[in-house]
């Protein structure tokens, strides 16, 4: 009787379950409101992805949240809309930026290749030659790595294999089955966005719970942070678990792939 008592107020202060958005682009949220109601909703550590140089700037500012982690990179999309000449400027400057804060960040991110936005062979060279040097970067800062692909993910794979990355989430994770068998050999994690295809449902089922974490991916995919509880639901209904145990595994897998330490006490959910 006790113990049921017991339990039932666990049961409630439990309410609120501690979840984490292993990537997003809270640079992309104008609205305040939006990740203030996030936090309050439980999602404790969010992970936000910088893509260029501004967003990376904007991506640090909100590092003072207590809840909020920066990851900084070059994404595929900025490797092509930069002019061909400005290139090894642009490049240079992200590895400075990067360099300069990398004990106030989490990881380099979001990286990697895009294939769907780059079929010629002298864009997808521009990429991974972009890639290739946030790649070389992660490993002399021994920092983990962000990494989009699509319509990419064997090459990805090749590449990050072939340099020795050990630290890797494969952000939107589009890949089949045995890819995820493939990234999960190599200690990769598989990271869900909010989005269900048949393809990742299988995938979902047959990857080990401590080899995927939950993202937003917001405000691209999810609306905001705290959307990351419907990946959270996706997995616990697939694996067939109850949400509060999917999202305990998801969110230690998350603080842990990204070395989450609790930041100082400040007043609020703000640190200053
Ligand atoms: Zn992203």
């Amino acid at each position: 009787m006790l113990l049921q008592i017991a339990k039932d107020i666990t049961h409630r202060t439990a309410q609120k379950v501690d979840l984490a958005d292993a990537h997003c682009h809270l640079d992309l949220i104008s609205d305040t409101k939006i990740i203030h109601d996030a936090i309050e909703a439980g999602v404790s550590t969010i992970i936000t992805d910088g893509i260029n140089i501004a967003t990376n700037r904007k991506a640090l500012k909100l590092a003072d949240w207590k809840h909020i982690f920066p990851a900084l990179g070059m994404d595929p999309e900025t490797a092509l809309a930069i002019k061909e000449h400005d290139l090894e400027k642009e490049i240079s400057e992200t590895e400075e930026l990067i360099r300069a804060n990398a004990n106030n960040i989490v990881a380099i991110g979001e990286i990697g290749l895009d294939y769907m936005k780059a079929w010629e062979e002298k864009k997808i060279a521009r990429q991974k030659t972009v890639f290739g040097r946030m790649l070389d970067l992660a490993l002399e800062l021994n920092l983990p790595v962000s990494v989009h692909s699509r319509n990419s993910m064997n090459d990805v794979i090749e590449i990050l294999h072939k340099k020795g990355l050990k630290k890797v989430q494969l952000h939107y994770f589009e890949g089949d089955s045995d890819q995820a068998k493939k990234a999960v050999e190599l200690g990769y994690m598989i990271s869900i966005p909010p989005a269900l295809t048949t393809k990742r449902k299988v995938v979902i089922k047959y990857t080990d719970i401590s080899n995927l974490m939950a993202e937003s991916d917001s405000p691209v995919v999810g609306k905001s942070p705290k959307e990351v509880d419907i990946s959270v639901q996706m997995v616990a209904n697939i694996k067939e678990i109850p949400f509060d145990r999917a999202a305990e595994a998801l969110t230690l897998n998350t603080k842990r792939f990204f070395n989450i330490h609790p930041k100082p006490q400040g007043p609020g959910s703000i640190r200053s």
